[in-house]
Order: C-alpha cells, then structure tokens, then sequence
C-alpha cells in the first residue's frame, strides 16, 4: 500500500476522491496486483449505496421472518441476479426464544482460481422493536446498501481467491442479546461451511455493520485479528481516512464472532457510536437524514483496499 502514499501525492491536485481511487488502483495494477485488479469499473460509488439503502429502508421494519424481508430479499436477488457470479439462498430455522422462525442469508460467490477465500459480509435483518417505526436505516440498512455496491464492484474485479459477498439473516436477537439469540445466520454459515470444507479456506472474513453514520468513526475492535484491524489502519491511512478509524475500543459480538471462534481470521468493521451517547441505535432515530454517502464511500474505499491487498499476498 505504499504505492497509495506515492500515487496519491502525485496527484495531490486531484479533489475528486473517486477518481483519485481510480487512479490509485491504476497506478498499483503492476506485478502481483495486475491480476487482482482491474480498474475500468472497479470504483465503490458510496452515493450508489446510499441510494440501495435508502430503497432497503422503504421496505419499513423487516426483522427476520416478516413479510417484509420476504419481500426485500426478493429485491436483494433481483439486484445481484444481473452481476453474474454463483447466487443461492441459504434457507434455515432460527429457535427463538418466540419459537422457529424461518431465516435466509444470500451468497454471492465469485469463484477464483487460488483455492482460497475471501468474504465480505453484514446483516441485513432489523431488530424488531416494540411500539417504535423502526427505519433501521444504519441498522441495517447501510450494510445492505453496502453490500449491493461492492457486490457490483466485486463483479468487475479481477481475483485469484473465491471472493464471497454474504447477507446475513438474523442477527439481531429477538429477545435479550446472547449466545443463542442473536447472530442466527453467522452462526448457521458457520456450521455449513465447516461440514462442506469453505471455513478452512477463508484468509479473511470482512464484516460491515452500522457503517453509514455521517459522523464516522470505526471503533478497533477486539474481537478481530489484530493483523486484519492493522491491514484496516495502513489502508485507511494511505488513502487519508485513517480519522475516521479509532485506534481504540472494545470486544464486540458480532456475526464476525462465530466465524472467529471457529478459527478464521476476521475484522469487524462497525461504528457504535451512533448520535449523542449512541441514542440513535435501536430506536426510532435510526434514519436515513443521519447518513451520509461520504461514509459510505469511506468504507467502501478502504474494504476495496484491503481486499486489492489481501489478493495480492495471495
Ligand atoms: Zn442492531
């Protein structure tokens, strides 16, 4: 990534940040990384995830087994349909503290040659809150919208990995947060693909949640791999974003936790400070006039990085 530093210095000038990327990218597409990248479409546009999550949220609460996400998932396919790739729906039973209830992660694969594996993951389930209109608009409305995008952008990237974009179903508890409720889809994929062989071939797992706050700031997550937040940091750095990235914070449970304690690398990637003391997470706050495209493109922009990075250590 240190060719980032040296291209993003020769074009100083350069004030539009999407086509400084483009540039960058450019500039890096030699050795390893000529065959990890192309560059002609291969751009996270982050007011194009804006816009799918704003379109995510119009479906109104959607917690897992509502007809709503029924029928957003429907609108999630049709949107990943035309990029090509292997689609499948991965349909399970969440026991819940309110009893079974039928759940459905999306995966996207794009298959590679390496034998290996990258994911790129997030929710897309709200939580069901009693008595509040519940937008989830950060909530998990950013990840889905996020999702789509770099899904797109996937499409046109040159890789050598498999390169897996998932949509998690459940993972909002239905009840109190715990082991057991909450992270129903993450811990379903967990137990499939440790009997089909995937989980041994994942190098990393990147997980996105609640990333289109526009007051950004991605906490350091101790429940990561250490060297994957590291990865995050240079990136982010060596594209002028390392302020939106806290070089502290906390454990935190997320659908990147089982995978972790099944013993693959992973980073969450999530900002839990969400307005004024968080007050707008889970609460009828959670709506779209608090995002921003800018955050989205932050994130975009430095997931892109790694992923351009990872491959070429491949
Ligand atoms: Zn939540």
């Amino acid at each position: 990534m240190q060719l980032f530093n040296r291209v993003k210095r020769l074009f100083s000038l350069e004030h539009h940040r999407v086509s400084t990327v483009s540039l960058v990218l450019g500039f890096a597409l030699s050795g390893a990384l000529a065959n990890a990248a192309s560059v002609t479409g291969n751009i996270f546009d982050g007011s194009a995830a804006l816009a799918y999550t704003r379109k995510a949220v119009a479906f109104g609460e959607r917690p897992s087994g509502s007809e709503a996400i029924g029928k957003m998932r429907g609108w999630i396919l049709s949107e990943l349909k035309p990029l090509g790739g292997q689609l499948s729906e991965d349909h399970f039973t969440g026991q819940t503290p309110v009893g079974p209830v039928t759940m459905a992660n999306i995966i996207l694969k794009f298959p590679g040659t390496s034998g290996k594996a990258l994911v790129v993951s997030g929710h897309y389930d709200t939580k069901k809150i009693p008595m509040v209109k519940f937008s989830g608009a950060n909530d998990a409305g950013s990840s889905t919208g996020f999702l789509i995008e770099f899904a797109r952008v996937v499409s046109k990237m040159k890789h050598r990995d498999d390169i897996y974009v998932v949509f998690f179903d459940g993972e909002e508890a239905v009840g109190n947060w715990s082991d057991t409720d909450s992270r129903y889809g993450s811990r379903h994929l967990v137990e499939k693909w440790s009997a089909d062989g995937t989980l041994g071939r994942i190098r990393a797992l990147i997980n996105v949640d609640m990333i289109g706050d526009k007051d950004l700031d991605i906490i350091a997550d101790a429940n990561s791999s250490q060297w994957l937040n590291q990865t995050m940091w240079r990136v982010a750095d060596s594209l002028g974003d390392g302020k939106y990235f806290l070089r502290r914070g906390g454990g935190i449970d997320d659908d990147h936790k089982p995978f972790a304690d099944a013993g693959v690398n992973v980073l969450d990637i999530i900002d839990l400070d969400y307005g004024p003391n968080n007050s707008y997470w889970h609460t009828g706050q959670d709506t779209m006039d608090k995002l921003s495209a800018h955050s989205l493109q932050v994130v975009g922009d430095v997931v892109l990085g790694m992923l351009i990075d990872l491959e070429s250590q491949a």
